[in-house]
């Protein structure tokens, strides 16, 4: 219906019906539904008959307005129980939602659903993103099935199937010597001066509408009672952002109970980890971290425009912020295919490393609910376990 700054500047709601990028104070903006009339006309027993993507929300997700949404069939993706990894933790109700199920094999495909199909809608023809690797996946898949022209721009030494699997969906690709924000700074001034149509991280509104998702299906999937923790691997922290954002939505529709969300926990590198940073020191928002280093592409991520929503999320939601070293994240990645037969990229890894970190500390007890975001599968990565 409207969207909003989200560090709410005072500016004016703005008209959804235009291209819009950031707010004028050059804050995120985020997309805002008639959740009042929604709880009254929207129950979640119709969810039961629909399609198993995460169009299923369609009511809380912009409208598509040209034709069908732009889709692969993302979103949805299992909620696995993980007994055995569960034991060997001295846990019984430890879950994975396994994402790397989504098209091009990672969460990024959720955001780029929403983004391309609202891109097209607004009458947009190259669209344009910075990426670690799997947002430039995703992006180019999603613009060649809406039959629009992709640019991506990576770093240079980015894997090279990420490279690969951008070419196969018929994507531009620029190679940029530096880290996600530099690539960030050439595709910025590129758009500008081709008009191409930007879908970097929060820079547009619905990446995180996509991906907000994740929580909606996390409620449904367990029958609309909330985990006691979350654990995701934060980068530009849309995931984040946007399940907080859910939170908020699926209380104020009524369907979820207000007052006992779960806690929130990011999970970074330790060669890359402004958010723990700024976390432990109490600040709002997070200083860029210098020489950024760790084999998780998605955590390679210096600086976050989004820094100051991540943080608010994590601290209202009574959550924690772990570092884990590179090494750590690769044997969990083992031990998480070994044990469950669960194929995760490092940053997936990641999630279990912080839970043992988090379980020793005592700030996790082994009695409560957790779910591990993997939010990508190891197939991209095999490199890292070339012994
Ligand atoms: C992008 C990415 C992340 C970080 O996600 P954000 O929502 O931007 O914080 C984590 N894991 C993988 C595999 C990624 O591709």
């Amino acid at each position: 219906m409207w969207l909003d700054c989200a560090a709410n500047c005072g500016a004016a709601p703005l008209d959804p019906d235009q291209p819009r990028h950031l707010c004028s104070c050059g804050s995120p903006l985020l997309a805002r539904y008639d959740l009042e009339a929604l709880a009254r006309t929207w129950s979640r027993a119709t969810l039961g008959e629909r399609e198993p993507t995460l169009w299923r929300y369609r009511e809380v997700l912009p409208p598509a307005d040209r034709g069908a949404p732009v889709s692969l069939g993302e979103g949805f993706t299992p909620l696995v129980h993980a007994p055995r990894l569960g034991a060997a933790l001295g846990m019984d109700r430890l879950y994975v939602k396994d994402e790397s199920a989504n098209p091009t094999n990672s969460f990024k495909a959720r955001g780029l659903s929403v983004a391309v199909t609202r891109a097209r809608d607004l009458g947009a023809r190259t669209l344009v993103v910075p990426s670690a690797g799997n947002a430039a996946n995703a992006l180019a898949a999603y613009a060649a099935q809406a039959g629009l022209a992709a640019r991506v721009f990576m770093p240079r030494d980015v894997k090279p199937p990420f490279i690969r699997e951008c070419e196969l969906y018929g994507a531009h690709v620029t190679l940029v010597d530096g880290l996600i924000t530099d690539a960030g700074r050439l595709a910025a001034a590129q758009a500008a001066e081709a008009g191409w149509y930007d879908v970097s991280t929060l820079r547009e509104p619905y990446r995180i509408e996509g991906k907000k998702t994740m929580a909606y299906e996390l409620a449904e999937q367990l029958d609309w009672e909330w985990p006691d923790w979350l654990i995701y691997p934060t980068g530009g922290g849309t995931g984040i952002v946007g399940m907080w954002k859910a939170f908020e939505e699926l209380e104020q529709l009524g369907w979820m109970p207000a007052g006992r969300r779960p806690s929130l926990v990011t999970v970074q590198a330790a060669g890359c980890a402004p958010i723990v940073r700024a976390f432990e020191a109490g600040a709002a928002r997070a200083a860029p971290w210098a020489d950024a280093r760790t084999v998780a592409d998605g955590l390679r991520v210096p600086r976050a425009i989004g820094d100051f929503l991540i943080l608010r999320a994590l601290r209202d939601s009574g959550g924690a912020a772990v570092a884990v070293d590179d090494d750590a994240m690769i044997a969990a990645m083992r031990e998480m295919g070994r044990l469950e037969g669960i194929s995760a990229a490092p940053e997936g890894g990641a999630t279990l490393c912080a839970l043992r970190r988090l379980l020793e500390r005592g700030v996790i007890r082994r009695t409560e609910r957790v779910v591990l975001f993997n939010t990508g599968g190891a197939l991209k990565y095999l490199e890292l376990l070339q012994s």
